[in-house]
């Protein structure tokens, strides 16, 4: 038994035998330098030990996309590992702000108060939505877009609405080859305003054989603004993600044949909603993606031979939905855990990607929480 006198005797740490070769830290010879300093140069070292570990968990931090259901519209959110944002198209304009409350529920998710880059890949109404409404409560600092509007018909009240607030905000017009400067991640603009990048990219460049023996289909008169479209890869390490918005089947052989010049991806947004005309054997084939992630609505999209299509191309693991296509039915439609949306519900359910500068990334689904990673093969 300790006697009580012995209780509250303080020994000195350094006077005190160890056993084995365990020392307290204060007779660790750094921790000694370090006591002998002024008070202002051990503040400076404790400063610059937080900001190394705050650059370490920034590192650590993940490429994060949401697909957000705008119900066969478009609109992604994408948040780099800097923390800075963006926002490719807002969906469809009406339905009480329906969309706008969307993205803004997802932005809020994602820790989001703005927007860095909005992005808006064409003009079509379903991917131009209601610029002005969204930013009304997500405000957003530059606007990306392919430049004038081309189509037949005089614009309409939408894109004018859409010009004048455009004109407000530091307005970025891209074309092939340029570089979204959002940091922590590389955003090549791949294709615009009906151009496409004519360099292979690094590694790539390879005959594409699809290219000889599937006839490209013919351009659609009707859908001009369709073909506009920004086209976006994603590069985070050794993760690539490729988004062509609504491009369709005509221009995906101006882009990838003869040659492919943009390689292999893991990940393809399906291109317009997983619609027939928008995604043709030879950018399928020659992307060889292992997960393609397609946002259409319950019944816009999700067309049966998109399907053939995808899963007809090598190394395709899964197909993540939206919405239940009825179109599709049981035949087509993936199992209910990779579909955020199941028919007849409307809840408004996300996908999330989450992608690691290994390669790495998980896709989860936001109604159930499912979630399956692919590791970087
Ligand atoms: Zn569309």
């Amino acid at each position: 038994m300790v006697p009580f006198s012995a209780i509250g005797k303080c020994e000195s740490l350094s006077s005190r035998s160890w056993p084995g070769s365990w020392k307290p830290l204060g007779d660790d010879p750094l921790i000694q330098w370090y006591l002998k300093l002024g008070d202002n140069v051990k503040i400076s070292i404790v400063v610059l030990l937080l900001a190394a570990s705050a650059n370490l968990a920034r590192a650590a931090k993940t490429l994060d996309v949401y697909d957000i259901d705008v119900e066969g519209g478009k609109s992604v959110l994408i948040v780099s590992p800097s923390g800075e944002s963006m926002l490719f198209d807002v969906g469809w304009p009406g339905f009480n702000g329906r969309d706008a409350d969307r993205i803004v529920a997802a932005a809020k998710s994602a820790g989001l108060s703005h927007i860095d880059y909005l992005v808006i890949s064409h003009y079509d109404i379903d991917h131009l939505g209601d610029v002005p409404l969204l930013l009304s409560k997500l405000p957003a600092t530059h606007i990306v877009d392919h430049g004038p509007m081309e189509a037949a018909k005089p614009p309409s009240d939408r894109y004018k609405d859409y010009t004048a607030i455009r004109d407000k905000l530091d307005h970025i017009v891209v074309k092939p080859g340029d570089r979204i400067p959002i940091k922590g991640v590389d955003v090549l603009v791949v294709t615009a305003a009906r151009q496409h990048i004519e360099k292979p990219l690094k590694g790539a460049g390879a005959p594409n054989p699809l290219c000889a023996t599937t006839p490209p289909k013919p351009e659609l008169p009707t859908d001009v603004e369709d073909n506009m479209s920004i086209g976006l890869l994603f590069t985070l390490g050794k993760f690539r993600m490729l988004d062509l918005a609504d491009l369709e089947s005509a221009y995906d052989y101006k882009l990838m044949c003869p040659n492919n010049p943009i390689g292999s991806v893991d990940v393809y947004q399906v291109s317009i909603h997983g619609q027939d005309k928008g995604v043709s054997p030879v950018l399928a084939q020659a992307l060889g993606a292992r997960v393609a992630l397609m946002g259409n609505g319950p019944r816009k999209g999700g067309a049966p031979q998109t399907w053939e299509t995808l899963r007809g191309a090598p190394g395709l693991e899964d197909i993540w939905q939206v919405h239940y296509s009825v179109a599709g039915g049981q035949d087509h439609n993936p199992p209910a855990d990779y579909i955020a949306n199941l028919e007849g519900t409307d809840e408004a359910h996300w996908l999330k990607l989450s992608a690691q500068t290994t390669g790495a990334f998980s896709v989860t689904n936001s109604r159930n929480g499912f979630t399956k990673t692919y590791k970087h093969k």
